[in-house]
């Protein structure tokens, strides 16, 4: 890559807000420059005074659509074109009535349609904010987790693997740091960087020693000084091309659109074709145009766009409740048909309420008492205390827990929590027990360098100094054995390392469920001061082993089983050991192959030796995959969709973000997901439960289901409508609805009826039949003859009604209030039917949604108001009724009410004898 052409003047000058050249300067210098001590960071006073001078971190956000754009867009849709047309051509036939009320009606849409769609583009927006960035800094002397948008120049922030830079930092300590800086720069492989200076004109890509916000650490770890925030940060400077946009459109909101501009051609070349027949047969232009513009309007579902994105925002905070943060819209569709979810184990399956139960160390065994970070308890062999100066593997053993360790176990108000992995928790915990004092062992033996945790190495190492040079490492079995040559005796001395027996001891440990942890040590050369991969690749001592319990969660199990009654599979995926892993999923209930009554295990190394070819069988198959490296969950996840499976993936890890962003869903951990896997997904659970994933799904069905209902509610109206205005033409009648009367049904009913089934609970049961299969189309062949006999209904009793009324001497204009009334209160009747797609509403409970009462009560007053008010008699061309004529209405809904109930449960009984005439669901063996 050649830059050096292209270098920028050097910006020599320090312009008005203090902007220097941060990369150039020594870190000495920029500490000294913000008057901060790295070792110590800066006071809480200090932090005060200059967040107010500084501002918060946070980049002031330009709007990315005015909310009179927003406004204008409303009226940017095919079917209020129509509308809109029809007010102009009504204006000029002198028609300013009508004209006025059409304009009304498309003025009161579009303020609708923009008021809900700001408040679900602001709910969600809430939500995402809601999950704030974190960083840790360095204050007073100790480390603190704090939101990010409280940092401020001179901060000393903490970074590992996975976080992104919280603001522009100059480096002051890096180790292996290698950062993805493609969200500033577009360069996509990964920079390293160091803290040397580099020369003033370097451009951005060249500034190695600097960290720039919302850049990512793809490895090390590094210590940096905040110099520059909010606004002032490279991002901050062009952040208008970072597009923050919130997308509403989702697979079903478009399929809906591309109907309606299908629709529109219809309606169109009708309305054309109704004008034509009309006008040759001689009939008066303006009232022809009426009729054509009456049928247009009333073939157009209005509503529907509008009720769609209501009912796919609100899926969000439902969502939210059950502790799923909704990061992209399309989500709250895709889970309600997903078939298989992908699990973590540990933390997500598992309650990561670790503690050490077991301990091997020089041939020796040992149990350990007490539960949970309590310190209480004691190491134990046959029963008695353990004595610890018999056996010095076991004190090094504890030791190398304690020492090698970045997490603590602390006390507050009673309780014991942990600060960290919940691994090491337990670790402390259980050197603890047997008399060790961290503060007195990391005086002797300070801590001079380390090796994080990576799920790549399986192993930890930290490089303590001294008067005894030593390196401890802990990790994975496989990952120690593989670097040991001889085992530490109890004796103190070294002798020949047993592997054989070791791994007799581990599969016996993880039978039992326990995540076994082994340790070892090194002879660190005096005055070393670096550890590396390198240093520790061979001639290790083996300590020991650590086998701690990580109880599953009981919710889980329930959720386990629930997903399974619902046709999702459950698998889990970890890197923990293959038999500790098998042994937990067999206690929470995953099924799979088994082999002599336990769930088998595919592991990491297994995976690499299995073709592409074999691999969707296998997967098919298997509930547990161990020893996992994160690259290969992509593997799983592709295997799983060549069988057309719809893939929910959990994650947290830095490497996690291709396998998240290939899922269909995609999910992150809230609380020990990292940033990078938290912006692949889709979905971030603020508990980490799989119970969380489970409650997601169980809403999108839901809310599916809610949608489903509204447009079987709402197309048989457009459907009789239009039909009773073509039967019209084809019989040569008068117009038995003015065009404002239907734009009167459509508007209030969509609104005050449909938008009802919202509030629709979940119907029992949603959990007990398969998942939505991703092809099959919104309106299964039932639905759409359910839809036409509703049709059909409203279009007789509407028709009959009319002509009777004219028959019996009725005006013009009380008839054609009739039939508006009839398609009102069929309506209403049909709104109890369309409660559940399936079920007879004694079977949901006839008073488990108040809602559709309130609506259909609301929906009768303002009905009122349209046949009884002069006002609206005039707006709206209706005319008072009278007892008998409302009673005839009422009869012809109860009568659509009866039939559509019959027509349900017949169809329910059949089902029913299908499903009991037909065997069970195949279920795995
Ligand atoms: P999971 O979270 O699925 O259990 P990880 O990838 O976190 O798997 O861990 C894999 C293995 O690495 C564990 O089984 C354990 O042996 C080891 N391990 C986990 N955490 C640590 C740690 N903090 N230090 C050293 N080794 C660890
Ligand atoms: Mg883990």
């Amino acid at each position: 890559m050649s830059v050096t052409e292209e270098k920028r003047p050097a910006i020599t000058t320090l312009s008005s807000n203090n902007a220097r050249d941060w990369h150039s300067l020594a870190p000495r210098e920029a500490l000294d420059l913000l008057q901060v001590d790295p070792k110590q960071g800066l006071t809480q006073e200090e932090v005060t005074r200059r967040q107010e001078q500084y501002g918060r971190n946070i980049m002031t956000q330009k709007k990315q659509q005015s909310a009179l754009v927003l406004f204008l867009l409303q009226f940017h849709q095919p079917l209020i074109y129509i509308l809109l047309l029809a007010t102009i051509v009504t204006l000029l036939l002198g028609e300013y009535i009508d004209s006025s009320v059409i304009f009304g009606v498309v003025l009161i849409n579009s303020v609708i349609g923009f008021i809900q769609e700001s408040k679900a583009l602001a709910a969600i927006d809430a939500l995402s904010k809601s999950m704030s960035a974190k960083a840790t800094v360095l204050r007073d002397g100790s480390k603190k987790q704090i939101d990010a948008s409280e940092l401020v120049p001179g901060d000393i922030v903490l970074l590992q693997s996975g976080d992104k830079f919280p603001a522009d930092v100059r480096l002051v300590q890096a180790r292996d740091l290698k950062v993805d800086e493609s969200a500033l720069t577009g360069e996509s492989v990964a920079v390293e960087k160091h803290t040397e200076a580099v020369a003033a004109d370097d451009v951005l890509g060249d500034r190695f020693s600097m960290g720039f916000a919302s850049t990512v650490v793809t490895y090390g770890q590094a210590t940096g000084l905040v110099v520059e925030t909010g606004d002032k940060t490279e991002v901050g400077k062009i952040q208008e091309s970072i597009s923050s946009a919130q997308n509403l459109d989702t697979p079903l909101t478009i399929k809906i659109k591309e109907f309606s501009r299908l629709l529109l051609w219809v309606i169109l070349g009708l309305s054309a074709a109704v004008f034509l027949v009309e006008y040759l047969r001689g009939a008066d232009p303006a009232d022809t145009f009426m009729l054509a513009v009456a049928l247009a309007v009333g073939a157009i579902p209005e509503g529907l766009p509008v009720a769609v994105t209501i009912m796919l925002a609100l899926g969000v905070s439902k969502m939210a409740k059950r502790r799923a943060i909704i990061r992209k819209l399309v989500a709250v569709e895709t889970l309600g048909s997903t078939n298989v979810i992908c699990s973590d184990k540990t933390g997500t399956l598992t309650q990561n309420q670790m503690t050490v139960q077991q301990i091997m160390a020089g041939g020796e065994k040992y149990t350990v008492t007490g539960l949970g970070y309590r310190p209480d308890g004691e190491i134990q062999q046959d029963e008695k205390t353990a004595e610890l100066s018999s056996n010095q593997a076991l004190e090094q053993c504890l030791k190398a827990g304690l020492l090698c360790n970045d997490s603590t176990v602390k006390e507050t108000d009673g309780q014991w929590l942990i600060e960290g992995d919940p691994t090491e928790g337990a670790l402390e915990v259980a050197a603890r027990k047997a008399g060790f004092e961290r503060r007195e062992l990391e005086d002797q033996q300070p801590r001079q360098d380390a090796i994080p945790f990576e799920s790549e190495y399986q192993y930890m190492a930290t490089l303590h100094g001294g008067e005894n040079p030593v390196i401890y490492l802990k990790g994975s079995v496989e990952a120690m054995l593989e670097r040991c040559s001889q085992a530490l005796l109890p004796s103190g001395e070294q002798g020949d390392l047993d592997k054989q027996s070791i791994e007799t001891q581990v599969e016996q440990m993880a039978s039992e469920g326990l995540r076994v942890l082994a340790f070892a040590m090194l002879q660190a050369g005096n005055g070393q001061s670096r550890v590396d991969h390198e240093h520790t690749s061979s001639d290790l001592v083996f300590l020991g082993l650590q086998g701690m319990i990580d109880p599953p969660r009981k919710e889980a199990m329930e959720a386990v089983a629930l997903c399974q009654r619902a046709g999702i599979d459950v698998k889990m995926i970890t890197g923990d050991h293959a038999v500790t892993a098998a042994a937990i999923a067999s206690q929470i209930g995953l099924k799979g192959n088994q082999k002599n009554g336990q769930l088998v295990a595919v592991t990491g190394k297994q995976l690499q030796q299995i073709g592409d070819q074999e691999l969707p069988d296998i997967v098919e198959k298997t509930a547990v995959f161990a020893r996992v490296a994160p690259e290969q969950k992509l593997r799983l996840v592709k295997a799983l969709q060549s069988r057309d499976r719809v893939v929910a993936m959990t994650g947290d890890g830095v490497n996690d973000g291709p396998a998240l962003k290939q899922a269909n869903i995609g999910i992150a951990m809230g609380i020990t997901g990292t940033d990078v896997a938290k912006d692949a997904s889709d979905m971030v659970l603020t508990d980490d439960n799989f119970s969380s994933i489970e409650g997601a799904v169980e809403e999108g069905r839901g809310v599916f289901d809610n949608l489903t209902k509204f447009i079987v509610w709402t197309l048989p109206t457009n459907l009789g409508e239009s039909l009773i205005l073509l039967l019209a033409v084809v019989l040569n009648s008068q117009l038995p609805m003015q065009p404002v009367q239907l734009l009167w049904v459509n508007m209030t009913t969509s609104v005050l009826l449909g938008l009802m089934l919202v509030f629709e609970p979940k119907e029992p049961g949603i959990m007990d039949r398969p998942p939505r299969p991703t092809d099959q189309p919104l309106l299964t062949t039932k639905l759409i003859m359910r839809t036409l006999l509703v049709g059909f209904l409203m279009l007789i009793s509407s028709y009959g009604l009319f002509l009777y009324e004219l028959d019996q001497g009725a005006t013009l204009a009380e008839a054609q209030t009739v039939v508006t009334t009839v398609f009102v209160v069929v309506e209403s009747f049909y709104l109890l039917n369309c409660r559940s797609l399936v079920r007879p509403i004694g079977q949901i409970g006839w008073f488990t949604n108040p809602w559709v009462y309130y609506g259909i009560g609301a929906m009768f007053l303002v009905q009122a108001l349209f046949i009884y008010t002069p006002f609206m008699n005039m707006l709206f061309g209706s005319s008072p009724l009278d007892g008998m004529q409302l009673l005839r209405i009422i009869g012809a809904g109860a009568l659509v009410f009866t039939i559509v109930s019959i027509e349900k449960q017949i169809r329910f009984r059949l089902a029913a004898q299908k499903r009991k005439a037909a065997p069970k669901r195949e279920q795995l063996a």
